[in-house]
């Protein structure tokens, strides 16, 4: 895994050597992931012209739409903007959503590369092709003639996780009376959007909280924990996406996603950062979840608030 190691891995703390490397797993891209594909894509279609779109597989998670090309080609790029895991590029006549699903990634290419068995969509700029790779086609690519936000994929989403809406007050209402686990709630993205499984693992190791408490046990001072924790976890993996900008732009390579050491994520078994406990794995809602017994206790203690 040379791509992992090249840029890595040092966010957060330097690896020790003898210790297994930190991912197993594939990176499904996630918020940080969405938004740093965002800007290394936006300087290459915003006020450029679409010279040509190529469906080489339309069915991906939802059919890509066979009226793409008549659609798009000779229009300009406005805006290339994220909501949630949706891209949103903007036109005059309506928007185009791209979503990278659970493998997807866009790259900066020349439009005469050639396209392996998981390109299926390119969208052709002159001299240059935003190309999207997605081996597992869960991904989407589709037309919204009418203001995105009232698309169904749009209009049910939460809260931005990074915005001032997503607050301590509004995060302990959203979690009266569940009892769902508070992971599970942290992943609903009708709560807040952008927030998949690594980071919520992270967030919750931050915030001192057992990712399978009742939602509805998380008292005002652990949602205030929650939401701050939350922040920093996102804000540094867009830190460490920076570095991996150049990764959009002609690369041939594998997705440009960058690499994080974690804290809990993918560790089972390694010791907790803070306490060197073994960190636990345990599976929810077929999601695999990683914590520490005692920096996440189970019981935290009461605060009034
Ligand atoms: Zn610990």
């Amino acid at each position: 895994m040379a791509e992992t190691s090249r840029h890595g891995s040092l966010v957060y703390f330097p690896r020790r050597a003898g210790r297994p490397a930190p991912h197993k797993q594939p990176i499904v891209p996630e918020l940080p992931e969405v938004e740093i594909t965002r800007t290394g894509i936006a300087p290459y279609l915003q006020g450029r012209k679409i010279t040509g779109v190529v469906v080489r597989q339309p069915r991906l998670r939802w059919p890509v739409p066979r009226e793409l090309p008549q659609l798009l080609i000779g229009r300009c790029v406005q805006t290339v903007d994220r909501r949630g895991k949706y891209l949103l590029m903007r036109f005059e006549h309506g928007t185009l959503l791209m979503h990278l699903g659970m493998s997807g990634s866009l790259r900066v290419i020349d439009p005469a590369e050639p396209a392996t068995v998981h390109d299926h969509f390119d969208l052709v700029l002159g001299t240059q092709a935003v190309r999207l790779r997605d081996p597992r086609r869960f991904g989407a690519v589709l037309w919204c003639a009418g203001d995105a936000s009232d698309h169904p994929l749009i209009a049910t989403l939460g809260v931005e996780p990074l915005s001032e809406a997503f607050s301590a007050d509004y995060l302990y209402a959203a979690s009266r009376a569940r009892r769902q686990a508070i992971k599970t709630l942290l992943m609903d993205h009708r709560v807040v959007v952008g927030i998949g499984n690594i980071y919520a693992n992270e967030s919750l190791y931050r915030a001192g909280i057992r990712p399978s408490m009742p939602a509805g046990r998380l008292s005002r001072a652990g949602a205030a924990r929650l939401v701050e924790a939350v922040r920093d976890t996102l804000r540094d993996a867009l830190a460490a996406g920076g570095s991996s900008l150049r990764d959009f732009v002609h690369s041939d390579g594998a997705p440009g996603y960058f690499q994080q050491q974690y804290y809990v994520y993918d560790r089972e078994g390694l010791p907790c950062r803070r306490c060197d406990t073994p960190i636990r794995r345990i599976v929810q809602g077929q999601r695999a979840t990683y914590y520490c017994l005692r920096c996440q206790p189970a019981r935290p203690p009461a605060k009034a608030c």
